[in-house]
């Protein structure tokens, strides 16, 4: 079968590979569709540790080929996505119920084979059915979509709530359609590019703001901003110091801040103390997805979040290597590899 493979940091290139044999906990899965993710492009930069030789692809979705001898529930045929973080369960992490900060977190498209591939060996515990019904594209969308759940949780977004979501890529228009599923009466998308306000608009958020047009801060929550004072949640989404220093002047006093874009490790930010005592901000991290995949996929199952239009491009496998090397084109949000075009 074909596959990309990190090589080594810096070295991703299509390859032959042998098709990999089940275990007995294993399901042999035929991908149908795998994103392409802002931390694949890290991985091959070594911007983050990963063990290669190894297959990328960690938002994976597709068809069981084949099962292992102590497989239950999955049989031949079933579409499943997988939930790409293995935790040990054994750790002090694990046994305090904190499974996505397990001490030997391993994952599947960073320490082991992932999903730009023919096919995927993922482990029963990681697996979770889809319909057939579903596009198949879909169940790509539920890694992406379970970091954002738990984000959301986080957040404790209630019926009413005003919220702000700083970053318009895929994390953050999928978590402006959470904030409303959520109960948020008013999200606020603050993003750069006009196509992906526009985008947000059809998708649930009831404002947008351009950082260009003026002061965020002040369009936000100044005295004549969209939500004066201050909203309840803000949701960094965007990965970038000027977002991550924005975001608790955007709160009200009382609120909640969540980060849950990634900055270079080693990066800082200039937060003032004063402010998060005096007016009682809540600053909490957001890293990746801790049982929330099983509610992801029910989500994208449900049709009950709008996948279709974040999709840009999709592509086959032999263009994994070229698309992850080279940024995202202007305007697009996700590009989906699908192994068998
Ligand atoms: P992305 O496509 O890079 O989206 C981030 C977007 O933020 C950019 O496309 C950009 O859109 C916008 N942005 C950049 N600078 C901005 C600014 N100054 N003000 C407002 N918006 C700005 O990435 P993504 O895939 O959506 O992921 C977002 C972040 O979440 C990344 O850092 C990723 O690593 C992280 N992430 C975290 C987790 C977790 O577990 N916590 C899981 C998955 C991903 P415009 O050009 O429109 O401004
Ligand atoms: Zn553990």
């Amino acid at each position: 079968m074909k596959a990309a493979r990190l090589e080594a940091i810096g070295s991703l290139f299509l390859r032959d590979v042998t098709t990999p044999d089940p275990g007995p906990d294993d399901l042999l899965v035929r991908v149908e569709a795998c994103g392409v993710c802002g931390t694949d492009r890290h991985l091959l930069a070594g911007e983050f540790p990963s063990t290669p030789p190894v297959t990328l692809g960690h938002e994976f979705a597709g068809i069981v080929e084949a099962v292992g001898g102590a497989v239950v529930h999955f049989r031949p045929g079933m579409r499943i996505t997988g939930d790409p973080n293995i935790h040990c369960g054994r750790c002090a992490q694990c046994r305090r119920g904190r499974i996505n900060l397990c001490e030997n977190l391993r994952a599947i498209g960073i320490h082991r084979d992932g999903g730009f591939a023919d096919y995927v060996i993922v482990p029963q515990r990681q697996a979770y059915e889809l319909p057939l019904t579903l596009p198949a594209e879909h169940g790509a969308f539920c890694e992406p979509l379970a970091c954002c759940l738990h984000g959301v949780d986080l957040a404790e977004i209630r019926a009413g709530s005003s919220v702000a979501v700083l970053g318009g890529g895929v994390i953050g228009l999928l978590t402006v359609q959470l904030a409303r599923l959520a109960g948020a009466t008013t999200v606020v998308l603050v993003t750069r590019q006009a196509v992906r306000r526009t985008l947000a608009g059809t998708l649930g958020a009831t404002a947008s703001v351009d950082p260009a047009a003026g002061d965020v801060v002040d369009q936000v929550a100044g005295r004549n901003g969209i939500v004066p004072g201050g909203v309840d949640v803000v949701i960094e989404c965007a990965g970038v110091a000027e977002t991550v220093r924005q975001a608790p002047k955007l709160a009200r006093a009382g609120g909640t801040v969540v980060i849950l874009g990634v900055l270079p490790q080693g990066e800082t930010v200039p937060i003032e103390p004063f402010d998060l005592l005096f007016r009682e901000i809540r600053l909490l991290g957001s890293f990746i997805n801790p049982s929330t995949h099983a509610r992801a996929a029910t989500l994208v199952a449900e049709g009950a979040i709008k996948v279709e239009p974040l999709i840009s491009r999709r592509i086959g496998l032999a263009e994994v290597p070229d698309a992850i090397a080279n940024p995202p084109r202007a305007g697009e949000v996700k590009v989906l590899v699908m192994p068998g075009r």
